[in-house]
């Protein structure tokens, strides 16, 4: 439960004077709202931070006002002088003074009886906007304020200027802002006094005051007193929601899982090569975590390609081997079947008995499919994240893996993390984008991390090349002297939503143009609005090289393992950031053919995208590319908030905070350790922080113990 203060700024953002339907629209557009939210509430209105300021402060005398400034004046309204009959295009002008001299108030299509009400002859007001000199005259264009003497208080002199969309003006937000500050109830410092007079910050409210009714121009970016307060707060109650979650993890026992080996024996034996050293170094560090008597959580990192397939299957087998069940999660039902089809061999050698459940098996299978799970027949289930329905039981869940995590949003991991029963499963969460060291403390606290750093032999390089789609018909007659020599091709299109009704488009007519060329039965097409079923014979027949080339959406992005594939053609390869592209063309270069991703783009680059091509041609390593990655474009790509569409933070972006990450992180460890049930007067606060950044999965936890 929300504690009650807070209750005003969860309330729907129309509750504020301004705030109708049409603009609860708008403003949703606008607002970045946290996954799940569909309303914007009062308090996205306080999160939505300004980018810059408007100053106003100047207040000349009308002779001393500097054409090109902004200024904010005093003037009396003297005349009215229309836009004369028939001519339209010339403006309605008003003539004001004060006792230094004359203005005109210039209006472009404007409405007469509007005018006449703002600025009636012989009254008194305050304009504010750009002074401009015309033909000797002093001028103001269309004023960005003008104000009665009786309103001048709200006039804001130090403007701050929001992200908008159309039809929303940022006299609107500004508006709703100063209302949303005053429910800001009243609360108990939770952080350190000493902290945060060594940095000079001020308290929270304050702190959000200063960024909405900025008192200094420079107030409103992120290295100011109040942008750093606020950030340390959202990255201090993120450390500390997962530093419940771990604690927590680590509290309930875990069991220990061990087991003899003679089932990782077989599967070794089944296995056409040798482990990598680097696989029997990340085996040996899950076994010892499964070993231990507390919950495990370990992140096993390792770049496209690496492998981390055998090490999922491996590390299940240990907790078959103990007589358990282990669970094995992808992202996307492809990728789901995949593992089901790589595995089924191996784990048939091995005498293990996999079951297969993603949102596709319905009625009397799935029922069955449950049943077998319940008796404890079933080894290994994998599936997507179907598993987490609430009639998914198992006999015995002592391990389960998540794959390719960075698809998946904060919100669902915390709620994955604390599912699972008692003696529930140890966790083992793989990633095939390599996560700088900051960002991985930044969105996952203190977490035991085992890397693949060494892909297994034999792999070439991959040539990577960048192509103006002007020599679209080049590339198309390289692609045909490849086909003839046996090779297969991904070409990829663009698609960031499954809504995206025009870049479906354009998938669909680039397959129907390759079919043209390559022939009908030789292409085929996948996209994200398939049916399951259709998406598996089309990734079957590719894979059994039926299929030539595969048109696809980024669908394949993820996980897909054909190598007999050696040529990705990614289209529009501007329109991606590096992390994806580097995930695109890790898809080939995973059999003995020399292979070649060929990036093509539209000309001209920007510059932004000029470096990620280059890069992309410059290394292979995915390690360079993600820093690169974030150097380019901050955290968001990494991690894939950008797919989800929703931002893991809201004032702490990364990168301008990683200085303040280690310290929150060390804060909430500090902070757990002294009073782990956050019942001291500063761990009663701390819960308020963690309800205000709407971490309150971790405040649950305390429930729960
Ligand atoms: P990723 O880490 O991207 O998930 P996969 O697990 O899909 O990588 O492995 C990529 C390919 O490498 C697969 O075809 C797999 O069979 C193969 N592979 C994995 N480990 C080794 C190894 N030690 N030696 C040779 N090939 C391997
Ligand atoms: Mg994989």
């Amino acid at each position: 439960m929300r504690p009650a203060p807070l209750i005003p700024l969860f309330a729907n953002a129309k509750s504020l004077t301004g705030i109708g339907p049409r603009m609860e629209l708008l403003l949703k557009k606008a607002l970045r709202l946290p996954p799940g939210v569909t309303e914007p509430r009062v308090i996205d209105v306080l999160w939505h931070m300004p980018t810059g300021v408007i100053d106003r402060r100047a207040t000349p005398t009308i002779a001393a006002a500097v054409p090109g400034t902004i200024a904010t004046l005093e003037v009396r309204v003297l005349k009215h002088r229309p836009s004369p009959r028939g001519n339209a295009r010339a403006p309605y002008k008003v003539l004001c003074e004060d006792e230094t001299g004359q203005i005109d108030l210039v209006f472009f299509h404007a409405e007469r009886s509007f005018i006449e009400r703002q600025l009636p002859v012989g009254a008194m007001r305050t304009i504010s906007g750009r002074v401009e000199s015309y033909n000797d005259r002093t001028q103001m264009t269309h004023p960005d304020y003008i104000v009665a003497p009786e309103a001048r208080a709200d006039l804001p002199m130090l403007e701050p200027v929001y992200p908008l969309t159309a039809g929303l003006s940022g006299k609107i937000l500004i508006k709703a802002a100063r209302q949303a500050l005053e429910r800001m109830p009243q609360f108990t410092e939770w952080q350190e006094p000493t902290w945060l007079a060594a940095r000079g910050w001020p308290d929270f409210t304050s702190a959000l005051t200063r960024i909405h009714r900025p008192e200094d121009a420079t107030d409103i970016s992120p290295g100011s007193g109040p942008w750093q307060r606020l950030a340390y707060d959202e990255l201090l109650a993120g450390q500390l929601a997962l530093a419940l979650v771990r604690q927590n993890l680590k509290a309930q026992k875990g069991r220990a899982v061990g087991g003899q080996g003679h089932i990782r024996a077989r599967i070794a034996k089944a296995l056409p090569f040798g482990l990598t050293r680097s696989q029997h170094e990340a085996l040996r560090e899950i076994e010892a975590d499964m070993g231990a008597s507390h919950r495990m959580l370990r992140l096993l990192q390792g770049d496209v390609g690496s492998g981390k397939t055998v090490v999922a299957l491996m590390s299940m087998a240990i907790a078959v081997e103990a007589g358990a069940q282990a669970a094995l999660m992808a992202p996307t039902e492809v990728l789901a079947r995949q593992h089901a089809e790589t595995v089924a061999p191996l784990a048939q050698a091995a005498g293990l008995t996999i079951g297969l459940l993603t949102g596709r098996e319905k009625g009397r299978p799935r029922t069955e499919l449950l049943e077998r799970l319940a008796s404890g027949e079933i080894d290994i289930l994998i599936g997507t994240h179907a598993l987490f329905q609430p009639d998914v039981v198992f006999k015995d869940l002592a391990f389960a893996v998540i794959d390719e995590q960075h698809r998946f949003g904060v919100h669902q991991r915390l709620a994955l993390q604390t599912k699972g029963g008692n003696g529930g499963a140890n966790v083992l969460v793989m990633t095939a984008t390599p996560i700088p060291r900051t960002l991985l403390m930044t969105h996952y606290g203190d977490l035991d991390v085992s890397r693949l750093t060494e892909k297994p032999a034999g792999r070439k390089p991959i040539t990577t090349t960048k192509v103006s789609t002007d020599r679209l018909d080049d590339v198309i007659d390289g692609l045909k002297r490849a086909v003839t020599q046996g090779a297969q091709i991904y070409w990829v299109c663009p698609l960031i939503e499954s809504s995206d009704k025009s870049e479906l488009a354009a998938a669909e007519e680039r397959h129907a143009h390759l079919s043209q060329i390559f022939g009908a039965e030789n292409v085929g097409l996948l996209h994200g609005a398939m049916s399951g079923a259709a998406k598996d014979a089309v990734m079957a027949a590719f894979s059994e090289d039926r299929l030539k080339i595969l048109v696809a959406t980024t669908v394949i992005e993820v996980g897909v393992n054909v190598p007999n594939a050696s040529i990705m053609v990614i289209e529009h390869a501007e329109r991606f950031g590096l992390a994806q592209l580097h995930q695109l063309r890790g898809r080939v270069g995973r059999g003995d053919r020399q292979s070649y991703c060929m990036l093509l783009y539209k000309a001209p680059l920007g510059e932004t995208a000029q470096s990620r091509l280059d890069m992309m041609r410059e290394s292979e390593d995915g390690f360079l590319i993600a820093e690169k990655d974030l150097e380019l474009r901050g955290g968001g790509e990494v991690l894939g908030a950008r797919q989800s569409g929703a931002p893991e933070f809201r004032v702490a972006e990364v990168p301008n905070f990683q200085e303040l990450v280690a310290a929150a992180r060390d804060d909430a460890t500090l902070v757990l350790n002294q009073d782990p049930d956050l019942a001291s007067p500063r761990g009663q606060a701390l819960r308020v922080l963690l309800y205000l950044f709407e971490c309150d999965e971790a405040v649950r936890l305390f429930r729960a113990a």
